[in-house]
């Protein structure tokens, strides 16, 4: 089985980058791997105007170590009733706001801004719908009644699907997809994009609660049963334009993921790459990856192929990773996929952060 692929240059198309002393610590691992980063805008406050965004970008390119080469964080404006539509459409104009994200309120870390209803930014979706600009939706019901691993489909159904209907030409990316629910929708929709996360590929519900709980995988959505696992690697491997790679990286300190509740993310900007590679090779579809992880988004977000390239060994690393860093503010933060990472070794970026 092939175990060696020089792929063009990744793109990460949904990172979480958090800020200050957090940003510093986590920036340098996105950089120097991927070129296009889509960094969403869940900080506190919410990036709701232009004027954030940029200030946001120019602080990530500030924070980014000197050797990140083309790195191009690209930016989603918070979908809220506070976004002035004639902002957004300067923004969008010049360039600077690449797409908006919505979260139903409440969703998962810091979406307490977001709406009640998809209904409730009908003239926001508009201006998108005008200017061809994606809308990545979080698809995640917040229906107390609903369970947990329902919640994708549930979400789908009542609130995204009815809103497609009625706003065909508005363009949607269903960010992290982790259910068959999730995949079905984007194949039954020509036009619609989806990201899929390196843990909702590698990873399935047992894993998270089977032998003893696990804070480290630990997500928004939830980790989904086995069956929609391997509909997810069908879908990534299958060569469909409508996937690409979005890792959801998003890194809490230990004190917030092993306290009495843990905070929903994963932080797997590390070795996410590692962690795909090793499920198409598991799966037979290694060739499958560079339309995953490099072409397939630039052609959903309209943007150029790289012209550089790395390349994945799949050869036993012989020195120890890192299991997690510590921010200069003294945060620990656990790495996802070591294992996975032990097993590969990319060659022509610097690959270990
Ligand atoms: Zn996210």
């Amino acid at each position: 089985m092939t175990s060696t692929i020089t792929i063009p240059r990744p793109d990460d198309w949904h990172v979480h980058l958090r800020d200050d002393a957090m940003l510093d610590a986590v920036v340098g691992y996105t950089a120097r791997r991927f070129r296009f980063a889509m960094v969403m805008p869940n900080l506190i406050p919410p990036l709701t105007s232009v004027a954030a965004a940029v200030a946001y970008r120019d602080k990530i390119l500030a924070s980014a170590p000197a050797d990140s080469g083309d790195f191009r964080p690209v930016m989603a404006l918070y979908a809220s009733p506070e976004v002035d539509l004639d902002d957004l459409r300067t923004g969008i104009a010049d360039g600077v706001v690449a797409a908006v994200k919505y979260y139903p309120a409440g969703a998962t870390t810091n979406s307490e801004a977001g709406a009640a209803s998809m209904r409730d930014l009908m003239p926001l979706y508009e201006v998108l719908a005008d200017t061809g600009t994606r809308l990545l939706v979080h698809a995640e019901s917040t229906d107390p009644t609903v369970d947990i691993f329902d919640r994708e489909a549930h979400f789908l159904e009542n609130q995204l699907a009815p809103l497609m209907d009625e706003m065909p030409e508005l363009l949607v990316t269903v960010e992290h997809v982790s259910t068959a629910a999730g995949v079905e929708l984007v194949r039954d929709r020509p036009g619609t994009a989806a990201t899929i996360t390196p843990h909702h590929l590698a990873r399935e519900r047992s894993d998270l609660l089977a032998d003893g709980m696990r804070p480290d995988l630990y997500c928004k959505p939830v980790i989904n049963s086995e069956a929609d696992r391997v509909r997810l690697v069908e879908a990534a491997t299958s060569g469909d334009p409508a996937f690409c790679l979005g890792t959801d990286s998003a890194p809490h300190p230990t004190t917030a993921k092993y306290g009495p509740k843990a905070k929903a993310g994963v932080f797997n900007a590390a070795y996410g790459l590692e962690v795909v590679a090793e499920t198409f090779h598991s799966h037979g579809s290694l060739d499958a990856l560079p339309a995953f992880a490099s072409h397939n988004g630039c052609a959903i977000y309209g943007v150029d192929a790289p012209s550089d390239h790395i390349t994945l060994v799949r050869e036993p690393v012989d020195s120890e990773l890192a299991t997690q860093f510590t921010t200069s503010a003294g945060d620990e933060v656990v790495l996802f996929g070591v294992e996975e990472a032990m097993q590969w070794t990319v060659r022509e970026a610097d690959p270990k952060g």
